[in-house]
């Protein structure tokens, strides 16, 4: 904290996972002896650069690009890029040291990395999108590369952003590698990575529900945000008999007493995708309640999948859910609630999955997407499909082993130490790098 004071959501994301971690390091020496936990908090190095960009006016724009490439321990640094005007160093290294666990719990061979600008692509033409984007790749393109460091999507990051990225990329390095993902299909994408992170953190949901016997049949379930992670959980719930109730964005939230159903899901994909507008339109078009600057933590539901944020759910809204008889959360976002919150549903005994464990399918696909670009071969949309639900089963079952906790399962603490477990080995067969 006193070397880099200014990065809260940084210092949040180490907390969680030192306060669950910390136990199981002092059963295991030779983790401490080596300082694994000491490096992993260090980035293996973190970019920042100027991008400038010219608007549709002809006014000169300048804003801040970053890679942060946390660590590279067992495999490429892999992880999204966010424009988003929040952005900073310390959302970005919360982000990236987020990725590491994450993408260690997924079993493939990818390290941690996440960058972005503080850009905001909203209310922004299309050109003025591709000229941004053409900026940031003529800097970032000399830090990345397809055995190097591996960027994809994230708030803000989406298939049209991607396409200006490797557009550039392409042009740049003069070579067609796969140095990102979430392409689109024309050009080396894979099935199922637009839909990957919100079918994931639902298979997860499910894996958690199975454990007491419930399904999401007939459930009613409170979903915020409206971008790509909740669009395709809303999707998904919606496939396995659940009723979606809410979705939201940074305006507000709209209330679907009824459960979301065909046509306000297309409706919902052609507003945000396509026309690029806000849910209250969603609310006016179909005469539903539209609850202004209001998240839907208050409404009463038995799951909740926050899929908008980081902190945008805090200890309030915890014990609100709780006492409306809410009995699982599953984080589609990264980091979305407070560490306060998280205590609260630990406490409770719920079934609670952190983020890390719940949302890694974007990534998981975003690494089949990878190893299909190296084979030259496209996979169904059949077979990713299939191998993303297996990761998620995998990552439940490796949560299960690690989190056993008095009777019940600690995702939390199975996440973390699961996920630590293969960086560290790794590091300490490396040496002291
Ligand atoms: P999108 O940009 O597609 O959508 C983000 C959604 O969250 C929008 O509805 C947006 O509303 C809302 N939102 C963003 N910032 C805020 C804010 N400060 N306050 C309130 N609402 C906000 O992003 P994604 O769906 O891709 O990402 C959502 C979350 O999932 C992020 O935490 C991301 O890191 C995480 N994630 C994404 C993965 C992926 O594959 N895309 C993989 C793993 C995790 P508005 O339009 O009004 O800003």
């Amino acid at each position: 904290k006193q070397r880099d004071p200014n990065q809260p959501e940084f210092h949040q994301a180490v907390e969680e996972v030192v306060r669950s971690l910390w136990p199981f390091l002092q059963s295991e020496p030779r983790y401490l002896k080596a300082a694994i936990l000491e490096r992993m908090v260090e980035p293996e190095r973190a970019i920042l650069f100027r991008v400038p960009w010219v608007d549709d006016q002809g006014v000169v724009r300048v804003n801040r690009g970053y890679r942060v490439q946390m660590s590279s321990a067992i495999g490429p640094y892999k992880g999204g890029l966010r424009f988003h005007p929040s952005v900073n160093l310390g959302v970005l290294k919360f982000l990236a040291f987020e990725q590491v666990f994450k993408n260690s719990l997924t079993s493939l061979p990818m390290g941690g990395g996440k960058g972005g600008s503080d850009f905001d692509p909203k209310g922004k033409s299309d050109n003025e999108v591709m000229r941004f984007c053409q900026s940031f790749m003529t800097e970032l393109y000399r830090h990345v590369g397809a055995n190097l460091d591996v960027p994809a999507g994230d708030i803000g990051v989406g298939g049209r952003e991607i396409g200006f990225l490797f557009g550039q990329y392409k042009r740049l390095a003069n070579e067609f590698t796969s140095v990102l993902t979430g392409k689109g299909m024309s050009y080396g994408g894979s099935l199922i990575r637009p839909e990957a992170t919100g079918y994931g953190c639902v298979y997860f949901a499910q894996e958690m529900l199975k454990t007491r016997h419930e399904g999401f049949d007939g459930k009613r379930v409170a979903i915020s945000g409206s971008g790509n992670v909740a669009q395709y959980a809303a999707q998904k719930v919606m496939e396995l008999g659940g009723k979606v109730i809410s979705l939201s964005d940074s305006g507000g939230t709209v209330l679907i007493e009824a459960g979301l159903n065909k046509e306000q899901f297309d409706y919902l994909m052609d507003l945000k995708n396509v026309r690029r507008g806000r849910i209250e339109e969603m609310a006016a078009h179909f005469g539903l309640q539209y609850l202004e600057g209001q998240r839907p933590w208050n409404l009463v539901c038995d799951i909740a999948l926050p899929c908008a944020t980081q902190n945008e759910l805090d200890a309030d809204d915890a014990r609100t859910l709780l006492k409306n008889g809410c009995f699982c959360v599953a984080e589609g976002a990264n980091m979305p609630s407070t560490l306060e919150a998280v205590d609260l549903f630990v406490e409770a005994g719920i079934l609670y999955a952190p983020g890390k464990a719940s949302n890694a399918g974007g990534v998981a696909v975003s690494g089949l997407e990878m190893s299909q670009n190296s084979m030259r071969l496209l996979w169904t949309d059949g077979e990713v499909d299939a191998k993303l639900h297996s990761i998620m089963q995998n990552i439940h079952h490796a949560c299960v082993s690690y989190g056993e906790e008095n009777g019940r399962i600690n995702y939390v603490k199975g996440a973390n130490i699961a996920g630590f477990v293969k960086v560290a080995d790794a590091m300490l067969a490396q040496g002291v790098v």
